[in-house]
């Protein structure tokens, strides 16, 4: 991931003409802290927090737990994260940590002590105006109100803009749950308006139907009557609807029984089947790496909208380009969960809270010129949206 994520930036830097030694500053880190984090019950896991870049703000990013997580993953990522802030014009730099855990094998007790113990030794190195972690894969409101509860008995730090994604009673945003999905929403509009159709009946499928991918389809539902969600699959099932699915529903059946193969309002068939569906959008909501070299022709839509991270590799985006299929890039689709909070962190830090109108609003107000910018540089430039995004992010960091 690191070498593909290095290849991306070399290979955009190389069409910007930079310098080697601008292209090196792009790829350095600032800092990288290597710990363990133990339980009492005599379990230790490796650790990580790798701080890219500071020159936008502090380092934004979250902390993943899961048994894959290695330096060379959070490296990337941290990257990852600095080009995502820039992109959006956030005041914010890039980081991200982790810890080689399964939480699926520790107890309550076991998951509160790491995660108290991962911010007890980061407590020298993060603070509201040096680095503010958030969650990421399988960390959540509940760990990050462990950690910033930690990190506020070791310093005494009473603003609670430690760490974002905390519970609403700990300081969260109102927002912040549906802040990718309608971010994506968001930028999709904006594309498919600068390509004249968003006016036009669209016809979506939605990969993955968690957190991303349900609100994803719940906000287009309620704030794009022409959009229609004909195909939506979770890792058991994919469900069709040539009519359009009743997304509430799907949402609340999601809920109550966790998974989409006993539905029995909609056609369902393999989960695989989502890809090919006949439609506009394919909604990339699940894993990275979904559409890959093997499964890349099943694609029909003219439009992927990338809204987990790294969702088509780059052998497959490259073969889809070459069909004219347009991707938008995760960078910019998935950063209304950055941007919100973005806004949890100025309102902890001002003791202010907002309405989730206001944060609506001012989401909308940071990625529709994060997507005109990007839209602007792949016409100027003549290249693909992820291209044009990166060179958006680059010209930003080098001009920090
Ligand atoms: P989640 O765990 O809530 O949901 C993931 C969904 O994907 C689940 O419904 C699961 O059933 C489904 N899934 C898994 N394998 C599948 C398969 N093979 N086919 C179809 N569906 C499959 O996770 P989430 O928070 O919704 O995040 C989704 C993606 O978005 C992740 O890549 C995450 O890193 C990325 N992302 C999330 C946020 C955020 O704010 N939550 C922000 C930026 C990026």
């Amino acid at each position: 991931m690191l070498k593909a994520t290095h290849a991306v930036i070399k290979s955009v830097a190389q069409k910007l003409s930079l310098t080697e030694h601008e292209v090196e500053g792009l790829l350095a880190v600032d800092a990288a802290h290597e710990f363990e984090v133990s339980t009492t019950t005599g379990k230790k896991f490796p650790a990580w927090r790798i701080q890219h870049s500071k020159k936008r703000g502090p380092y934004k990013g979250g902390i993943r737990f899961h048994p894959n997580v290695s330096r060379t993953e959070v490296q990337a990522l941290a990257t990852l994260m600095s080009l995502k802030t820039a992109a959006v014009n956030l005041p914010l730099g890039g980081g991200k940590g982790g810890v080689s855990v399964d939480p699926k094998s520790l107890t309550e007790q076991e998951l509160e002590e790491i995660s108290r113990d991962y911010a007890k030794k980061l407590t020298p190195h993060i603070g509201p105006d040096v680095d503010v972690p958030a969650p990421d894969v399988n960390t959540n409101p509940k760990i990050i109100d462990w950690m910033a509860d930690e990190y506020a008995k070791q310093t005494g730090d009473k603003t609670n803009a430690s760490f974002t994604g905390k519970s609403l009673k700990a300081g969260g945003s109102a927002g912040r749950d549906a802040a990718t999905g309608r971010g994506g929403v968001i930028v999709l509009s904006e594309v498919l308006n600068s390509a004249g159709i968003d006016n036009k009946e669209v016809r979506i499928a939605v990969q993955g139907f968690g957190n991303v991918g349900a609100f994803f389809a719940t906000v287009a539902a309620i704030d794009r009557p022409n959009w229609k969600v004909v195909a939506a699959s979770d890792s058991g099932a994919t469900l069709t609807d040539e009519d359009g699915l009743a997304v509430a529903d799907l949402a609340a059946f999601k809920n109550d029984r966790g998974s989409f193969r006993d539905y029995s309002m909609a056609e369902v068939s393999g989960p695989e089947a989502v890809l090919s569906a006949d439609v506009d959008v394919l909604v990339l909501a699940a894993l990275d790496g979904a559409v890959n070299s093997d499964n890349q022709s099943e694609v029909r839509a003219r439009y992927i909208l990338e809204l987990a991270n790294g969702p088509v590799t780059d052998k497959a985006a490259d073969a889809l380009t070459e069909r004219g299929v347009t991707i938008i890039p995760d960078i910019v689709a998935n950063a209304g969960g950055v941007t919100v909070s973005y806004f949890e962190w100025l309102q902890n830090k001002n003791n202010e809270k907002w309405t989730e109108e206001k944060v609506n609003k001012k989401l909308a107000e940071y990625l529709i010129p994060a997507t005109t910018a990007m839209l602007e540089m792949a016409k100027i430039k003549e290249v693909s949206l992820k291209e044009a995004a990166m060179m958006v992010a680059i010209e930003r960091l080098l001009a920090a």
